[in-house]
């Protein structure tokens, strides 16, 4: 398919790791990112050229793009934002608020969420990981932000990545299994999710976690794609699965409620706004549309911010 948003994805920004060693940060494109927000306009991350770099607290190479390298930039000041209130269009953005914006860019809003995604799942180990897990000693960047080591060992501290399972669960009748978690807002509705504990298998966490959430056993559990989801620190593991169930029964804890709907139903919530998904530019959402067979439309306007 011609849509980058419905294949697996290839990588779009060169990493290239060689050269975390040697790579000119000082003169390299810039992307900004600090407390998880990003620098950016219209929906596209905003490039900073040398001349306009803020005072770094932490830079992050991030790769090489048609014969430039690529950084990402957490701001020394914490008032950096304030130079950025919005006028020109520039203005700090959340990440998962960029999801939908970014989907709506095609290829080029594939690669800022690339981009954007390994930006703020830096920025976010770096400031909890700020101390050697063996000593305790302070440790210090390297290898332009892809490494932390510890000066009175020498060990190095690689960033974490948390895998977590997502899965499209359908029943005989075709229908989508939809929860609602306990900490969402009213009515957001999905498809579950879950870590991966140790020990286990993609497979066999997406097993345990839909019998731990709805009380459903699986069968035909099949690998979707990936999705990184830096928030903190995870990466999305898509899964398709049926089930010969006909319904739930959810803990009333951790998800509140769960139930088998079909397209016609699907399309009737999200209609009526008693149903709010995921937002166009996520795993589930890319899953949901997967078996819905094509794009479902929010009504208009939807509660995320214009950006
Ligand atoms: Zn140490």
């Amino acid at each position: 398919m011609s849509d980058p948003w419905s294949r697996p994805d290839p990588l779009i920004v060169d990493r290239a790791t060689e050269l975390r060693d040697s790579a000119d940060l000082d003169a390299a494109t810039a992307i900004v990112v600090t407390e998880g927000r990003l620098l950016a306009s219209a929906g596209r991350l905003v490039e900073l050229p040398p001349a306009e770099h803020p005072e770094a607290r932490l830079r992050v190479y991030l790769g090489r793009e048609n014969g430039r390298d690529l950084i990402a930039i957490v701001p020394a000041d914490p008032s950096f934002a304030d130079g950025y209130d919005g006028i020109g269009g520039e203005r700090l953005v959340g990440l998962r608020d960029l999801l939908q914006p970014f989907a709506a860019h095609g290829a080029e809003g594939l690669r800022d969420r690339e981009l954007g995604s390994t930006a703020v799942a830096l920025e976010a180990w770096h400031a909890s990981h700020g101390h050697c897990a063996r000593c305790g000693a302070a440790t210090e960047p390297v290898k332009a932000g892809w490494v932390r080591r510890c000066p009175a060992d020498g060990r190095e501290h690689y960033p974490r990545v948390d895998p977590a399972v997502i899965v499209a669960i359908v029943d005989e009748a075709d229908r989508l299994l939809l929860a609602h978690a306990a900490h969402w807002s009213p009515k957001r509705f999905s498809i579950l999710a879950g870590y991966v504990e140790p020990g286990e298998t993609f497979e066999q966490a997406v097993h345990r976690e839909v019998w731990e959430e709805s009380g459903i056993e699986l069968t035909h559990v099949a690998y979707a794609g990936s999705q990184p989801w830096p928030f903190p620190a995870s990466v999305m593991v898509g899964f398709t699965a049926r089930t010969d169930a006909t319904e739930a029964s959810v803990d009333g804890e951790e998800i509140t409620e769960a139930r088998f709907v079909s397209r016609e139903e699907i399309i009737a919530l999200v209609a009526d706004g008693e149903v709010v998904l995921a937002p166009h530019g996520s795993i589930a959402r890319r899953l949901i549309e997967s078996w819905f067979g094509g794009p479902i439309t929010d009504p208009a306007p939807d509660e995320r911010i214009d950006v």
